[in-house]
Formats: structure tokens, sequence, C-alpha cells
């Protein structure tokens, strides 16, 4: 790239655009004065073509000018639902993210779905346990329990539902507008397209053995879609209470629940940077595989540095802003920013902390192969060790040390 005296304004931009990404960084990224200022003079960070696929670089500044501390190669643990393939039915669509788009999310997948009113996810079950929060709308939701107790509830924006593997179960769309919701699974090989389905099965039985099995004569059933039905226009249904009856019969209704208001329970820690609630199989027995956390950050909040003994930790971002930093060891860091509708991932023990970038709150949930959630906080850690030995590996003097969190905060300040 050439320059000369004669082209001052050309030369004026060359000089100035370098300093100006530099400063940006050096606010936002924590980098220091001495990189700044190297940055300025080398020409180092520029894009001589612009901005490559300019909306993705805007969405990524820490990919983009990565925070110094950064290092080494840490496979990416981001995947936005909006990459993934859309299947979509009168009734509503569905998409996934699995181990197949995410290749370390091996113990956990996800499933965005959407039901229009009336709109039905057919009568189904799976080899995996399913876990859910209904993010926008209502729904109707119907299990089964292995006594063949049903459970018929409807369920709202923030509540959450949890059916065992092999529990047979369905979900539609209510009024006004149906529904949106998220469902996480506990295998990373999960396939949400090779669910077990009614219709598919009856569909690949013979009309004979039908006719057989529900003492009905042959002919009372008419051809199924050989593909099963999975997402279809369903007819609206009426009163809860009606349908709890009707579906109770004589057995009566399960004494287990499948759904619980999450947004109805205090949170468990609550500070000026935010406040988590926590689910597992402790105050949901039902979600005896799959613990929860319900993060929201406020503004400039943290979630504090720690890592999960117990299990991986799969991540659905529900709105705002944020970027998570995660440490793997042998020198390597890595941070990854995330938005509304991004999966991420932490492998078990790896620590990390997810800070909001953004200018509203952050809500995200942390999601595990669990019946129990688990975490160990750095800050709590290290203000229960003998003070000594602390300041001998940091440096630091028992006055820095006494300022320190003495206990598990889980989002700072
Ligand atoms: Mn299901
Ligand atoms: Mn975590």
């Amino acid at each position: 790239m050439s320059d000369s005296p004669s082209n001052p304004s050309r030369r004026h931009f060359l000089e100035i655009a370098p300093a100006t990404l530099a400063v940006g960084a050096m606010a936002a990224y924590g980098q220091t004065r001495k990189e700044a200022e190297q940055g300025e003079h080398s020409n180092s960070a520029s894009l001589p073509l612009g901005k490559q696929n300019a909306a993705l670089h805007d969405q990524n500044p820490d990919s983009e000018a990565p925070p110094p501390t950064d290092h080494g190669s840490l496979p990416s643990f981001k995947y936005p639902f909006s990459l993934a393939h859309k299947r979509v039915q009168p009734g509503g669509w569905t998409r996934q993210v699995t181990v197949r788009d995410l290749g370390i999310s091996k113990t956990l997948a996800g499933v965005q779905m959407r039901l229009v009113a009336g709109g039905i996810r057919e009568l189904h079950w799976h080899s995996a346990a399913e876990w859910a929060i209904m993010l926008y709308g209502n729904a109707r939701i119907t299990c089964i329990d292995p006594d063949g107790r049903s459970f018929v509830d409807d369920v709202h924006e923030g509540d959450l539902w949890n059916f065992p593997t092999g529990y047979p179960h369905s979900v539609q769309g209510l009024g006004p507008d149906g529904c949106e919701f998220l469902l996480v699974f506990d295998d990373g090989a999960f396939d949400e397209y090779e669910t077990v389905l009614l219709t598919d099965w009856m569909a690949h039985t013979p009309p004979e053995v039908l006719a057989r099995n529900f003492g009905v004569p042959a002919g009372a059933f008419p051809p199924l879609p050989p593909e099963g039905r999975y997402i279809f226009p369903g007819t609206m249904p009426g009163p809860l209470a009606a349908d709890q009856k009707a579906a109770a019969g004589s057995l009566g209704a399960s004494r287990q629940s499948f759904d619980f208001r999450l947004m109805q329970m205090q949170p468990i820690k609550k500070t000026t940077g935010g406040e988590v609630r926590i689910v597992d199989s402790h105050n949901f027995p039902a979600a005896h595989t799959i613990a929860a956390a319900h993060v929201v950050l406020h503004p400039g909040g943290l979630r504090e540095m720690h890592w999960h003994p117990n299990a991986d930790e799969w991540q659905y971002y529900i709105k705002g802003k944020g970027r998570m930093t995660t440490f793997a060891a042998g020198t390597r860091a890595r941070t990854m920013d995330f938005a509304e509708g991004d999966v991420g991932y932490v492998e078990q023990n790896f620590p990390h902390y997810i800070e909001n970038t953004g200018d509203t709150d952050l809500a995200f949930l942390e999601i595990f192969k669990s019946s129990y959630y688990q975490d160990v906080s750095l800050a709590n850690w290290l203000t229960h060790l003998p003070p000594q030995l602390v300041m001998d590996h940091l440096e630091i003097s028992q006055e820095t040390l006494n300022k320190f969190p003495r206990e598990e905060t889980v989002v700072r300040p």
C-alpha cells in the first residue's frame, strides 16, 4: 500500500484508522496502553479488505479484537440458532443445535419450537429426557407416568417442564398467539426429527393389528401420513379442568408434577449485579437428570469466576448481550460474544465467567446433565484457605485479600 505526502487525506486516513481501533479496543477489552500504541504505529489491526461478513464481524468484537489475556487454540463454544435449519409445517416450526453443529456439546442438545394457537407438537417420546422453558405465550402440555396416571397443565412464559425419557407427552399452543419455547435434551447426539411419533408408529402397524389392539372394526382408522404428523394444526382445547378430569379417568392424576413456575420462585442469590434461580431435583423432582440455573445480569454485572465439578454446562442466551471467557489450562483462554438465541458450552471443570456487555439485562440459562446443580466459586475458595498461602501465590497484601468476597455471590458486584 503506497503512501505519499502528495496525498495528505489518504495518509491521514491510514494513520488515524488503526489508532482509533486500538484506543477503542483498549477501552473495551483492557488491552494495555503499550499494546494500543504498538497497534497505532504498526497498523497491525487494520482491515485492508474491510469487514468480512460485516453483521457477524460486529456481533463478535472479542473474536476481532481478543482480550490480550486470551491465548491458544480453544475450539468454538458458540453456535447461534440463527444458523440452524428450520423445519416449518402448518402449525409451527422447529430447529435444533446438537453435537453435529457444536462439536464440544456432547452431553446436551437444544431445540427451539414455535406452535401457533391450536398448533400441536404431536404425541411422542424420546430416548432422552426433555427439559423446557416457555419463552413466549401459552401452551397446554400432557404427559403420563409409568403408573398410567395422567398429567395435563397449562404453562406460561417463564414456566419450566421436564419429561423423563420414555414418558410420552405433547404440547399444544393456546391463545391468543400460541407459544415459542426452548427444549433441552440430556444427550448431545439427540435428534428432534427421530422422536417416537404416535402417528408414525401407527402408520407402520398393520390395520388389522390396530383393530385387534383397540377392539374396533377393521377400517376404523383412516390412513395416516407415512412420516407422522410431527407438528400440525389442531382443535383449540377447552377448559383445563375438563381436560384434566377426562384424562385422569378412574386412575386419578399423576402424583408427580411435570412443570415448575420458575419466576414465582425467589432468587437464591440477588445482588446489585443481578440474580440467579436454581432448579434441580431438590425443588423439581421430575428434573432428575437435568439441573438448571436461570441467571439475570444487570448492565455491568459479572457472573463470577467459577467452575462446575459435576457436569458440562450448556447455555442458552435468552436476551441481552454478553461475553464469556473460558480458561482451559495449558495457557489456553478464549472469549466469545453471545446474544439472544445463541448456545454456549463449557466443559466440566473448565473455569469461566460471563459479563453483560450491553446496556440492558442479560438473561441466560446454565443447564447441566445432572440431578443437582454444583459449582465452585473462585472467590469463596481463596477466602477459605490459610491466608498466607494465597498471599504467597498472588503476591497480594493482607489488605487486598481482606476485600475479597468471603462467600459465593454468583453475580458481581
Ligand atoms: Mn418432546
Ligand atoms: Mn458456569
